[in-house]
């Protein structure tokens, strides 16, 4: 492990299993952990220009068998800084995770965050995807966002310059990526909002496989239709190649139950849109995210 003279830690060739929730795949090129932004903005600025992947807490990306060109950077312990900055309002850097937000706010008498407490991800990941759970979405609660550009410059960005829906984010640039977002929630009872977020985690735990390597859903829901209604009465719950297996409790997750590669999942993702279409006509669209070489 070599030391950069930012203090982040630049590496090569490192493995990626353990910085996604899938534990697939190949390695990075080049591997980044800032130490924090300012760290951030200094490799940017300083390292020449190459491909750079972000990652936050890696909940929703499969990374390619083959490794990633370029340099990785993961949010997730580096861009950590989260504080009030108004009554109302939660600025949480990048790597702060969707439920430290949510129970923050809900420590600060905010309320109607409960959501973002089942998302197993990084803010940078959850504005990235608008992220979205019982009911509440992403960028219902954003009032700006900070982003960073490959030369290191940081830029105020609002609401709507951005195009957002159903898990999905336009509007950042060919190299930029978000370092912070401002959240302003509703005055209320913090009490009774950590009791909520408490009732939605013992939810998701008895309807989907959260103990087991997944990336969550796999596939989008089609308009007014659900992806996993669709896959269980395709007949598809438990069906397995290689290592990668349909979860036999919500046919919407496929879970690493033995080594699985990223080219297992992409076959049983392939089987599933194949077998869905063939029975109901409906595309499945993957909701997850591919990174690394083809
Ligand atoms: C058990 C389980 C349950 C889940 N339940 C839900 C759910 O209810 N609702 C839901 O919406 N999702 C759910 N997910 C999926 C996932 O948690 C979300 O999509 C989450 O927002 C991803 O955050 P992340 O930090 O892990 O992103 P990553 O997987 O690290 O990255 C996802 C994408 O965002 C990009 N990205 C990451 N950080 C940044 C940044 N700072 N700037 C720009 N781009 C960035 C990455 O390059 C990648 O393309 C679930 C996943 C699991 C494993």
């Amino acid at each position: 492990m070599k030391r950069d003279i930012e203090k982040g830690i630049i590496l090569e060739n490192v493995n990626l299993k353990r910085f996604t929730s899938w534990g697939i795949g190949g390695n990075a090129e080049f591997f980044y952990w800032p130490r924090d932004l300012a760290d951030l903005q200094n490799f940017l600025q300083t390292h020449p220009k190459q491909p750079v992947t972000f990652l936050g807490l890696g909940s929703n990306t499969l990374v390619s068998d083959l490794g990633v060109a370029g340099t990785v950077i993961i949010t997730q312990g580096a861009l950590k800084e989260m504080t009030l900055v108004d009554p109302h309002t939660v600025r949480a850097e990048a790597g702060v995770s969707c439920a430290q937000v949510a129970r923050f706010a809900a420590k600060n008498n905010l309320v109607k965050g409960e959501f973002l407490a089942g998302i197993p991800g990084t803010v940078g990941g959850a504005l990235y995807m608008n992220a979205g759970a019982f009911g509440g979405e992403t960028w219902e609660y954003v009032s700006s966002v900070e982003t960073l550009n490959s030369q290191g410059q940081i830029q105020k960005r609002m609401p709507e310059e951005f195009s957002v829906g159903y898990r999905f984010c336009k509007g950042l640039a060919e190299g930029e990526w978000f370092v912070a977002g401002y959240f302003t929630f509703e005055p209320g009872d913090g009490k009774a909002s950590l009791e909520g977020i408490k009732h939605l985690l013992e939810t998701r735990a008895q309807t989907q496989p959260t103990g087991e390597p997944s990336c969550g859903s796999v596939f989008r829901n089609p308009p007014d239709n659900f992806a996993a209604k669709l896959i269980q009465e395709a007949g598809l719950k438990g069906f397995t190649i290689g290592g990668a297996q349909i979860s036999p409790k919500h046919a919407n997750f496929i879970i690493n139950v033995n080594e699985a590669s990223a080219q297992d999942i992409l076959d049983v993702v392939a089987h599933i849109q194949t077998t869905v279409k063939e029975k109901f006509a409906i595309d499945l669209v993957p909701e997850m995210k591919f990174i690394g070489r083809r």
